[in-house]
């Protein structure tokens, strides 16, 4: 008898070790683990510490929001409606988001999401698993910026053109890229110096980024004082308004040029090429097109804006 209750609580101190180990082993992932679940409708129901230390929100802020309060407003659309289209129907969503904290600070986690299913095999939420790539994302950037404007660079702008065409011929939308060049650039050099005309690159690049603001819009330096945009419409009709809203941005900063004739301020000219969703298109072809396009408004008087027709006499 006395054997059997001194076996007894050895027992329960044997099972006391491993619950304190379990809870500590517990702790430590909600720490440092960035967890979440959601209900059906993607309600939050629980988030762990490291979830709320990089979000930046005290978990009962968090229950009972959607995910999409830490969303980055350059997030595209498509990306959250393929993690619900695959996570609803069953499936496991694995990629990279990129997110904004309570304090508006950008943070990126490298995301998997899968259903959460309950002992009889219901799903009855989604559960998050997510790591902070941050840092590797910083560095990743860094070698797709030019330095100078803060836009991306050529080497970008060659990466991009594909998955942009790709996700054109998906959503049936027109890619647009529209390529321009400031007129008479040398000369601006000449009169107020390369610094001031570095100047000027940033004032370029400055108004492209905020003409092209919508998420998904694209804004690159190509070299010197060449830059593109790459963008997506539903019609054709507003791919011109807003590259032309764009030159006209230009025109009335009223930057002093003394030497752009007849202007005697700071204009550009640009080149649109405009995809046709269902043509199969070679990247260097759409270079090429916006490239005659904008050679055609140089041409043509600078300041403006020359569209590339399809079906015209082409030779290369
Ligand atoms: P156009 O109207 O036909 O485009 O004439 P342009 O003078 O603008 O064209 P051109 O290609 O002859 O000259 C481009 C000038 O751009 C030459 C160079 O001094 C200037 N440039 C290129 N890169 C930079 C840069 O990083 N900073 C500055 N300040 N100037 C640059
Ligand atoms: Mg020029
Ligand atoms: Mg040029």
């Amino acid at each position: 008898m006395i054997n059997q209750h001194k076996n007894g609580q050895k027992l329960i101190g044997e099972l006391q070790v491993i619950l304190n180990e379990l809870e500590r082993f517990a702790s430590t992932v909600d720490q440092y683990v960035i967890t979440s679940s959601t209900d059906l409708e993607g309600n939050i129901t629980s988030v762990s510490e490291a979830f709320s230390n990089i979000s930046g929100y005290q978990e009962e802020e968090l229950i009972g929001k959607k995910h999409d309060i830490l969303k980055h407003p350059d997030v595209d659309e498509e990306v959250y409606a393929t993690l619900w289209k695959t996570i609803s129907s069953g499936d496991t969503w694995h990629g990279e988001l990129h997110n904004l904290n309570k304090s508006g600070h950008s943070y990126w986690v490298d995301a998997t999401i899968e259903p959460s299913i309950n002992e009889k095999a219901e799903m009855v939420g989604y559960i998050a698993i997510q790591q902070d790539i941050t840092d590797k994302k910083r560095i990743e950037e860094l070698t797709i910026t030019d330095d100078l404007t803060g836009v991306y660079n050529r080497r970008h702008f060659d990466q991009s053109l594909r998955r942009e065409m790709d996700r054109a011929r998906r959503t049936k939308q027109y890619l647009c890229m529209l390529m321009i060049d400031a007129d008479n650039f040398k000369k601006y050099n000449d009169t107020y110096g390369h610094q001031a005309g570095d100047w000027v690159l940033k004032g370029i690049a400055k108004q492209m980024k905020s003409t092209f603001k919508r998420a998904g819009d694209m804004s690159f330096r190509l070299g010197g004082e060449e830059f593109a945009v790459l963008f997506h419409v539903e019609e054709k009709a507003l791919a011109i308004k807003i590259s032309n809203l764009f030159r006209e941005g230009i025109f009335d900063n009223n930057i002093e040029h003394s030497r752009n004739t007849p202007h005697q301020r700071l204009t550009i000219s640009g080149g649109l090429m405009i995809l046709e969703p269902n043509k199969v298109y070679i990247e260097e072809e759409i270079y090429k097109y916006a490239d005659e396009a904008l050679y055609r408004a140089k041409n043509n008087g600078r300041n403006r804006i020359e569209i590339h027709q399809e079906g015209e006499v082409e030779f290369f």
